[in-house]
């Protein structure tokens, strides 16, 4: 079968993979439809690695995924043959002590899709827990199916924060995670969401996902943008989706008194943390890896129009033109957000 190969850093190939893959009685065969690229996609493709997992032998890449129900194992009453669905792609071991506590997430032998070792889902289809698999309602195209696991990230990141309403959230870096921290927090309750950034493509994607206010801190101060907003008190919440190690590293200041700041991005190397400025306003800090327990939900959210991200689908490519996509996608185009390929029928 076809599918989009890591040969190695800088190297893909559309070619014919064989995957040998077994159908337990939990299991289900999903004939894939539509497949996001990811940032860390692009990474592995330029890098060959990101941190600990190396790519060592070629690799599918891919695991934003929906798709359709092609073979149900013997113990699966939940799902049937038909049906349209997405999947998480990260599986951990279902007794281990991480699942068990319900941080299945941070189970250390999660198999996360094009994470060194385990295969990606740029390919025809794939055998996946039914436990992982979410039915889609018809009013949930596959595009939108595929982005909801990039949509999880910022749903996960908005439990975390607590959001109540009415809060003012602050959103840093207005990429593909960035903008779905901002869908989640708006429909978490959050009556303004400013959104900071440096280039002006994407902060106007941004203003048009509601009550947003877009700075670009390349000519405005965060801090300032942000006084201006709340009376000079600060924002009830930052999220920090950058990973860049200043944004980060200032996360801080915009901040009220008893504010929240989630780490959503990640750093690319250590950075600095002002402990100091965290304490003199109590301020909670939570991170997030990933997801989990959230999919029901973004699917829910979806089918309700509660969450619509259809501005954020910039472009699709078809499977027949997928080292294309990745290459246009590693040129970081501007105005892009999510890029998908589409899988033949
Ligand atoms: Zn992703």
């Amino acid at each position: 079968m076809q599918a989009l190969v890591l040969e190695e850093k800088n190297r893909l190939s559309l070619r014919d993979f064989p995957v040998e893959e077994t159908l337990g009685p939990r299991d289900v065969r999903i004939k894939l439809k539509t497949v996001g690229i990811c940032g860390s996609d692009v990474h592995y493709y330029t890098h060959g690695a990101i941190g600990p997992f190396v790519v060592r032998e070629p690799m599918i890449l891919g695991h934003e995924a929906s798709g359709v129900i092609e073979e149900v194992g013997s113990d699966v009453t939940e799902l049937a043959v038909g049906d349209r669905v997405c999947m998480e792609p990260g599986i951990p071991e279902p007794a281990s002590r991480a699942a068990r506590l319900g941080l299945y997430n941070l189970d250390p032998a999660v198999r996360f899709w094009a994470t060194p070792p385990i295969h990606g889902v740029l390919r025809p289809s794939v055998v996946h827990p039914a436990d992982f698999t979410f039915k889609l309602p018809d009013n949930v195209s596959f595009a939108a199916g595929a982005m909801v696991e990039p949509l999880a990230v910022g749903v996960h990141g908005a439990t975390k924060a607590q959001v109540k309403p009415g809060d003012v959230a602050i959103v840093i870096g207005a990429g593909p995670i960035g903008l779905v921290t901002v869908l989640a927090a708006l429909a978490a309750g959050c009556a303004r969401v400013i959104v900071s950034d440096v280039d002006d493509t994407k902060l106007a994607i941004a203003e048009k996902l509601g009550a947003v206010t877009a700075v670009n801190v390349a000519r405005t101060p965060l801090v300032e943008a942000v006084k201006a907003e709340t009376a000079g008190w600060g924002a009830d919440i930052v999220f920090e989706c950058s990973g860049n190690a200043r944004a980060a590293a200032a996360v801080f200041e915009p901040l009220c008194p008893g504010g929240k700041v989630v780490f959503i991005g990640i750093p690319l190397e250590p950075i600095p943390y002002d402990v100091a400025g965290g304490q003199i306003k109590e301020v909670r800090v939570e991170h997030v890896f990933r997801y989990a327990h959230v999919y029901p939900r973004c699917v829910g959210m979806l089918a309700s129009g509660a969450i619509d991200v259809s501005s954020l689908i910039t472009r699709t490519f078809p499977f027949s033109a997928s080292v294309e996509a990745f290459e246009y996608a590693a040129t970081s185009p501007a105005g892009e957000v999510k890029i998908q390929i589409e899988m033949p029928d």
